[in-house]
């Protein structure tokens, strides 16, 4: 039981961090100090990066995160990824694995340029209820995307927290999204990553569970460290990312 001082400390820590999260330069700026004491990796381990929204004053941020990652290690796609945690493909030291979450029409006109100029695989996650809603993508947008090389995953249908649901709502989420984005484009989803993505707070074993049932092979949480041959790809670990923070915030999340 937290006494109610913490308790209180932690919901301003909360408040604060919304605050910072529209204003992401300035986070960066505060979370690059703790950085310090960080190295980008320098031992074998796999690590999953992920961006939302890449807005066009942000493109030439991304290219520099993307240039240190690839001066470290390789970008894998999604596949090659769960080849390493599966062990059919060798872990030669930090190598990463890039995705994007929602529905960001900047992926179609800032991230993807991006990825295409460098090269670097990427995953989209969608959450398939935002496609075609002011300011997301379109089906056609997404097709083109899947049309260029990029992988495409889900992200629920309504961006809905799963613990909160009742287990038809939180399979609803699982299943239906899976379904139309198939539809859509045409192609098998079996990857799936979880909004908010904290275990227990944001999703439950239930839907981890009914994830596998229906299909997914695949289904990504927010924890962080790096992960290895045999780790499960039912419980993969990514860090989340802003292209506007220094290298030195990135190194808060992706570290040995
Ligand atoms: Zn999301």
């Amino acid at each position: 039981m937290q006494p109610p001082t913490a308790i209180k400390r932690r919901l301003n820590e909360l408040g604060l961090r919304s605050r910072l999260r529209a204003r992401p330069r300035l986070q960066g700026r505060i979370l690059a100090p703790a950085g310090l004491r960080r190295r980008l990796p320098s031992a074998p381990g796999l690590y999953f990066p992920f961006y939302h929204d890449v807005l066009p004053e942000y493109g030439d941020d991304l290219r520099r995160h993307l240039r240190a990652l690839q001066r470290i290690g390789p970008m894998l796609t999604w596949d090659e990824a769960l080849a390493v945690l599966a062990g059919e493909r060798p872990l030669t030291g930090p190598m990463f694995c890039l995705s994007f979450d929602d529905a960001h029409l900047s992926w179609r006109d800032v991230a993807a340029p991006v990825l295409l100029e460098m090269r670097v695989p990427a995953m989209f996650f969608l959450t398939s209820g935002m496609v075609g809603q002011p300011g997301n993508l379109t089906w056609q947008d997404c097709r083109d995307l899947a049309a260029a090389g990029f992988a495409f995953g889900s992200h629920t249908i309504t961006h809905t927290r799963l613990a909160d649901q009742d287990d038809e709502a939180a399979a609803r989420e699982l299943i239906e999204s899976k379904r139309e984005i198939e539809d859509e484009l045409g192609a098998e989803v079996r990857d799936f990553a979880a909004p908010y993505g904290h275990p227990a707070v944001d999703f439950r074993d239930r839907d981890v569970q009914v994830a596998r049932d229906a299909g997914y092979r695949s289904f990504a949480t927010t924890l962080r460290p790096a992960m290895h041959p045999g780790d499960s790809p039912m419980f993969i670990h990514r860090q989340g990312l802003h292209p506007a923070w220094p290298i030195m915030a990135v190194r808060t999340r992706v570290h040995d």
